[in-house]
């Protein structure tokens, strides 16, 4: 079957009050024509500088482009539907299908005899779903083609590479910093040295909200107050 919005708003209250215990608020459903995913929960948040994280526009799409059993698109619902509970629930997942989200699916598998799964719904929306502060240590060099790209490094390589990269031929600058920025949990920090290229405009986002590294006296640290300018 494909879905509609009938059978989505009907299955929505039901799950919700069956094994949600009702709590779920009531979200926007759609239709999508997505190749990537199956379903996905998709939300604004604003974070007020006192207060608690507001979660807005909260959106379930379920992709109505493969025609799936009706339990398929059932499990794919509730999975959404598991994301939403987490998120609203004010705790903290440690990944997109931690611990949390996995609890709460094997209940929901033996208790109801559904067969959910964490498997094919790894899409871009999800990794920006992983919102885990982090540190991270981040060189953003320039290289000779004019492009930039970010290294990432790990505690116990920051000392080499910060020596080591700027000698590299392709490379003109470098600049380090230290980042909670949530988009750079994406990427992993290999053992070989590696350059992600990286959307400049996320870029330049993430640098603004960072805190410049500093070398002295062969301890790195992260400047006292923000450098500014070039
Ligand atoms: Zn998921």
């Amino acid at each position: 079957m494909r879905a509609t919005l009938d059978f989505l708003q009907e299955r929505y209250a039901q799950f919700n009050a069956l094994m949600f215990g009702g709590e779920l608020p009531q979200v926007r459903l759609r239709l999508s024509r997505a190749r990537t995913y199956l379903g996905q929960l998709r939300y604004r948040r604003s974070r007020p500088l006192f207060g608690r994280t507001k979660y807005t526009n909260l959106t379930i799409s379920i992709s109505t482009l493969y025609d799936l059993p009706e339990t398929e698109v059932e499990d794919t619902l509730i999975h959404e539907m598991i994301h939403l509970q987490i998120l609203l629930g004010g705790k903290r997942d440690s990944s997109t299908h931690g611990p949390l989200f996995r609890a709460k699916m094997r209940e929901i598998n033996e208790q109801f005899g559904r067969h959910i799964t964490v498997s094919h719904h790894a899409t871009e929306q999800e990794r920006q779903q992983d919102q885990r502060k982090r540190n991270h240590l981040m060189c953003v060099c320039s290289l000779t083609s004019g492009k930039q790209g970010i290294i990432l490094a790990r505690p116990s390589n920051i000392s080499g590479l910060w020596q080591r990269l700027p000698q590299l031929p392709d490379v003109t600058d470098c600049r380090w910093y230290l980042s909670t920025d949530t988009y750079l949990n994406r990427y992993p920090r290999p053992l070989t040295l590696k350059i992600y290229s990286i959307p400049s405009d996320i870029l330049t986002r993430i640098i603004a909200e960072a805190r410049p590294l500093v070398r002295q006296n062969g301890q790195i640290f992260p400047a006292k107050c923000k450098i500014g300018g070039d």
